[in-house]
């Protein structure tokens, strides 16, 4: 599980964080609502070990998060692609920083088909519709099998179908991974349509406060059929 145990974020005079604790247990996909500013990126950069709490603790597993992983990989509003690299390269980048001999080209592939990219390998990123830049995304993070997938508005620049289907795919997609998923949104029916788990964020002068985890029953019948293959 995840651990924050009584975590503060200081930007300078500013408190962005305020005494934030919760539990993330395995396996869950958590959602977490709260309005611009409330610190919702900074708690979500902190899981990532992109930057480190002004006080309190972090842990995965009970081993301190300190630094960014293969293990805990994020999402963001913006694809993020290469412009260079071809669409394939983009989903093989991740692999290639981690070990630069052996790629798995077989699962890069697998997951070219799940995502529903075939035919799109050799493609650049101006090619790519948004939503297919952020299947893309997605898959450059599932590639490295990370134990926890951290998504910080992963569908917040796309048109409503396109979100729609996206939610779709990605709550199909989570049923295989069950991976754990922290998932960043402004929008409270894409919040309540994903999470087992809602967290509320609120936002004060200079402090956010954990407002309310609510257990959710999620619709369990979705559009999406994916390949039973993919599980590992
Ligand atoms: P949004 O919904 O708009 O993405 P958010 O909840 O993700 O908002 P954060 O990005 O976590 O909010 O920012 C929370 C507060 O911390 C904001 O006031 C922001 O200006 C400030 N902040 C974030 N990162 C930094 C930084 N590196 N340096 C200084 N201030 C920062
Ligand atoms: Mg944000």
């Amino acid at each position: 599980p995840i651990l924050v145990d009584r975590v503060c974020k200081d930007f300078g005079p500013l408190r962005v964080l305020d005494d934030v604790s919760l539990t993330i247990e395995d396996a869950t996909f958590v959602t977490i609502l709260g309005s611009s500013g409330c610190g919702k990126s900074t708690l979500l950069n902190m899981l990532a070990g992109l930057t480190p709490p002004s006080a309190g603790r972090l842990t995965l597993d009970g081993s301190n998060v300190t630094r960014p992983g293969p293990d805990r990989v994020v999402v963001f509003q913006q694809a993020g692609l290469y412009p260079w690299l071809s669409l394939r390269d983009n989903i093989a980048f991740g692999l290639r920083m981690k070990s630069a001999r052996s790629i798995d080209w077989a699962r890069v592939d697998e997951l070219i088909e799940v995502m529903g990219l075939k035919g799109f390998e050799n493609h650049r990123t101006y090619e790519l519709s948004g939503g297919m830049q952020q299947r893309v995304a997605i898959a450059r993070a599932l590639v490295m099998r990370p134990r926890v997938l951290l998504m910080d508005e992963p569908f917040g620049a796309l048109d409503a179908q396109t979100r729609h289907t996206m939610q779709q795919f990605l709550l199909g997609l989570w049923e295989r991974i069950r991976a754990t998923v922290v998932f960043i949104t402004h929008d409270i029916d894409e919040a309540i349509l994903l999470g087992d788990r809602l967290i509320v964020m609120s936002a004060r002068p200079g402090r956010v406060a954990l407002e309310r985890v609510v257990p959710l029953a999620r619709p369990r019948h979705w559009d999406m059929t994916l390949d039973p293959e993919f599980l590992d």
